[in-house]
């Protein structure tokens, strides 16, 4: 699927772990590509919604993923709790994930001529969209830790905050990913689980590293 002097580092798990942080940080000390593939569907639940669609509509929501252009979004839309919610019933129609997965395995596979591989994060990388990926990371938190970076996240931003809102959606969110039959959030059997409830991202990430730079040829 990829070419072997491609490395590709998978990147999972659930909302507020910690993992696009940490991704973003290793795509740049590793020369990597990063695809934060969560922004694709976020990207595709907030285009059925600009549409007047119904976000449980495969018909909808697979036109959407089809036609999907990412320049018509700022990284505030795409941030939103609005697109997260959107984002998670989206992720649940089949189709939707087939028209998503090309892209997101053509990534991996032609990162671009600059970088030395690619870096995916979400929440199938491991188990489905690059199973022969080098390294897997599955990063996890408790749900008190991942709603408490939630809401400084949000509260950093300026959006209205309301603790038990994001604790509702987050519980109701973590539980759509994992129950879903098609693509559930759950590790690879070769992943290795980072544990970040009591790291900082500067510690998150240096254990990251240990470990490619241990098992990778980086
Ligand atoms: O990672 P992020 O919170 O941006 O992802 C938003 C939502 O997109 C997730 O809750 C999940 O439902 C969906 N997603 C997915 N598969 C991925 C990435 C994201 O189902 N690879």
């Amino acid at each position: 699927m990829t070419d072997s002097a491609n490395l590709v580092v998978a990147i999972d798990g659930p909302a507020a772990s910690g993992k696009g942080t940490l991704a973003r940080r290793l795509a740049e000390i590793l020369s990597l590509r990063y695809l934060d593939t969560g922004s694709l569907y976020r990207a595709t639940g907030l285009s059925v919604l600009r549409a007047g669609g119904d976000l449980e509509s495969e018909q909808d929501a697979a036109k959407a993923a089809e036609t999907l252009d990412l320049s018509t979004f700022t990284a505030e839309d795409l941030r939103s709790e609005e697109a997260g919610v959107a984002a998670s019933h989206v992720a649940f129609l089949p189709s939707v994930r087939a028209v998503l997965l090309g892209f997101q395995r053509s990534v991996a596979a032609n990162p671009g001529g600059e970088f030395k591989g690619a870096i995916l994060d979400g929440r199938d990388i491991g188990t489905v969209v690059c199973p022969d990926a080098a390294t897997k990371i599955f990063v996890t938190a408790t749900l008190e830790v991942r709603i408490k970076r939630r809401l400084q996240e949000l509260k950093g931003r300026g959006e209205p905050v309301i603790e038990a809102r994001v604790r509702d959606d987050m519980t109701a969110r973590d539980q759509r990913d994992r129950d879903r039959s098609v693509s559930p959030l759950k590790p690879a059997e070769d992943a290795w689980e980072l544990d970040t409830s009591d790291m900082n991202a500067d510690e998150a990430l240096a254990a990251a590293l240990d470990r490619i730079r241990g098992t990778g040829p980086l």
